[in-house]
């Protein structure tokens, strides 16, 4: 940590806050600047981050110098990560196009919705078994059957599949399904959770909480990571404002925001971002152009009859040509795109 003194600061306030540092249990390194006096403190780490400088009498700011993420920072890893998801790579150049309803609802429905993701060029589906709903009495999920179907039409697709696990005790089933773990908004601090997930062998899709700041988002991956778990991808989902036309506020700039300090993926959902399907496709235009590492977007062929996250759900033809789109501007940014493996369709 750095500490910096208030302007004008005298002899005796100065030694009051090395005394304060000493009787904390840690080491002070004066620096006299001809405006500023500067004091370098070291110690254990733990306690120099639960130290309360900030509150001695005679500093103005205390500027910490060893991030309190390690694993998922770029002074750790500097090279960009790339997470494999089976056959998918993400990150490093290649980008995520990852697709499909918010719930899984039934088989015949998601198989309609995945081939035609597919055709466009999605390359991960996603369809959620177990659902966070904010009431108690809206459709949960199909849990385990959910699951089975996601796995049954992401194999006859050769698709990938992402699904949200909710609880601790649901990791061991979801693993036995899914090849992504998705970790939603609303848990994105469950550190039991992510500890849970960190000691899985299946890649996770970490979204970033409404409330949550980008160094919060950094913490919780590092959890992940810290469990031993290297393959984490960060998900821009928008964060709540005060601005009530759309469902969230998209923080784009938490892209390369977090490029900057971390080796991690990141992706942009503009689906529960903004909630609204005619701003989905300019602002999956705008995650690339700032360098997204992929877009994840709901799609729904009949989302008038959808069970969760219906209004939000772009038809597969407007997701076919916000895709034509993305392709190009990916090629434009030297970015590609992995296509789903082919085969029995
Ligand atoms: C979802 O992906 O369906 C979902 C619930 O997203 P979030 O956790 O970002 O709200
Ligand atoms: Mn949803």
């Amino acid at each position: 940590m750095i500490i910096v003194l208030k302007p004008g600061s005298g002899e005796a306030e100065i030694e009051h806050v090395l005394e304060r540092i000493s009787a904390m249990g840690l080491q002070a390194h004066l620096s006299r600047g001809e405006h500023r006096t500067i004091i370098g403190v070291i110690g254990e780490e733990d306690r120099l981050r639960v130290a309360p400088l900030s509150a001695i009498p005679g500093v103005e700011q205390v500027l910490p110098i060893l991030k309190p993420f390690k694993l998922a920072s770029r002074e750790f890893h500097r090279e960009n990560s790339v997470v494999n998801v089976a056959s998918v790579a993400i990150g490093g150049g290649a980008l995520a196009m990852i697709a499909g309803p918010c719930a899984v609802e039934g088989e015949e429905l998601l198989v309609e919705i995945a081939s035609q993701i597919r055709a466009a060029g999605a390359n991960i589906l996603r369809g959620g078994a177990f659902k966070p709903r904010t009431s108690p009495y809206s459709f949960q999920g199909l849990g385990e059957d959910g699951l089975k179907i996601l796995r049954a039409v992401g194999d006859r697709f050769q698709l990938p599949v992402v699904t949200e696990v909710m609880d601790p005790r649901q990791v061991e089933l979801v693993v036995r399904y899914a090849d992504m773990l998705q970790i939603g908004a609303r848990n994105m601090q469950n550190f039991n959770l992510l500890n849970e997930v960190g000691q899985a062998r299946k890649p996770v899709l970490l979204k970033r909480g409404m409330s949550a700041t980008v160094k919060d988002l950094l913490m919780s991956a590092e959890y992940v990571l810290a469990s031993g778990n290297p393959s984490v991808v960060l998900c821009e989902r928008g964060v709540r404002s005060f601005e009530d036309s759309t469902r969230n506020m998209l923080d784009l700039s938490c892209v390369p925001n977090v490029q900057g300090q971390s080796h991690l993926p990141i992706i942009v959902d503009p689906s529960h971002a903004t909630g609204r399907p005619d701003l989905i496709p300019a602002m999956a235009r705008a995650a690339v152009a700032a360098g997204a590492d992929g877009v994840h977007v709901e799609v729904h062929s009949r989302p008038e009859h959808a069970l969760s996250d219906g209004a939000q759900a772009l038809l597969p033809n407007q997701y076919a040509e916000l895709m034509t789109q993305l392709k190009r501007l990916a090629e434009l940014m030297g970015r590609t795109i992995a296509a789903g493996r082919g085969g029995c369709v």
